[in-house]
């Protein structure tokens, strides 16, 4: 396990999805290097170390899983092109918590993107099946759609493998727009990453916290302006990234980060400086 944060009655855990690289250009957009650098260090080819830390979000109610990491499935040649450096080890970190992966109530996707999406099922004796077998998987229909249908940017990223499992099941829970989860947990349809992207907002005796997914990646991301190239609607997520941070002040929230192995959850000050 990662890291832990308690919010009100609810306790956060990171487990480990894996850990990736990625071209720190693509990560950052039309950011120069010499600006970014000096918030998150690459490497000599350029790439920046990325998590793909699910969080288990343990309430009085039920047992919330947040992504699923990267998976077991990958190939030598994905994990290569990804520079998968740790490999995904969610269901022994559960073990380690004196959790099942059949206890898991909810699992949330905030969109298909195979770092996000690779857990959904996990290799096994008769090929893969869903490492959540007794979970709701919570995923808006507009990125289903995607799913099924991937245009020409997501036939990257929307890897069939992953959603084989979770098809024609009663596993798979459709959502359209804001929908309530479980007590004092929300997931809210956003876009703007991808046409079908949602986030999760978390409250807990006034507690709040916000996952924004990868409108968020990382605390470096922090400047509304300083978006990815692998956003589909960049101008979508400058937007929602200051509405978002707006509604954090007025709630106080914490923000909870799924790629930031640095940073797992933080506040900001008002020049975006990560909070102690
Ligand atoms: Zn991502």
């Amino acid at each position: 396990m990662k890291n832990r944060l308690h919010l009100g009655s609810f306790e956060l855990c990171w487990l480990d999805g894996g850990t990736f690289a990625l071209d720190g250009g693509a990560m950052f957009g039309v950011v120069p290097k010499k600006v970014w650098e000096k918030k998150y260090r690459a490497d000599n080819e350029n790439f920046i170390p990325l998590a793909a830390w699910p969080i288990l979000v343990k309430t009085p109610e039920a047992l919330v899983l947040i992504e699923t990491g990267i998976g077991n499935k990958l190939t030598e040649k994905q994990r290569k092109i990804f520079r998968v450096h740790h490999a995904w080890n969610v269901p022994a970190d559960l073990e380690s918590l004196g959790i099942s992966r059949e206890d898991i109530d909810v699992v949330v996707l905030t969109h298909g993107d195979f770092d996000h999406a690779g857990g959904i099922a996990m290799e096994g004796p008769s090929g893969p099946g869903l490492t959540f077998p007794n979970a709701r998987h919570v995923i808006q229909k507009q990125d289903w759609d995607d799913v099924l249908n991937p245009n020409r940017r997501a036939a990257n990223s929307y890897w069939a493998v992953n959603f084989e499992a979770l098809k024609n099941t009663g596993n798979l829970s459709l959502v359209e727009g804001e929908e309530h989860i479980s007590k004092g947990i929300r997931v809210i349809h956003t876009g703007g990453h991808h046409a079908g992207h949602q986030v999760v907002r978390l409250e807990s005796q006034g507690q709040v916290a916000l996952h924004l997914g990868d409108l968020f990646p990382t605390h470096a991301h922090y400047n509304p302006l300083w978006v990815m190239a692998y956003d589909d609607f960049p101008l979508e997520v400058i937007r929602l990234k200051e509405q978002w941070q707006r509604q954090a002040k007025a709630d106080n929230a914490w923000f909870l980060f799924y790629h930031d192995p640095f940073v797992q959850y933080c506040k900001f000050d008002e020049e975006g400086t990560v909070l102690p």
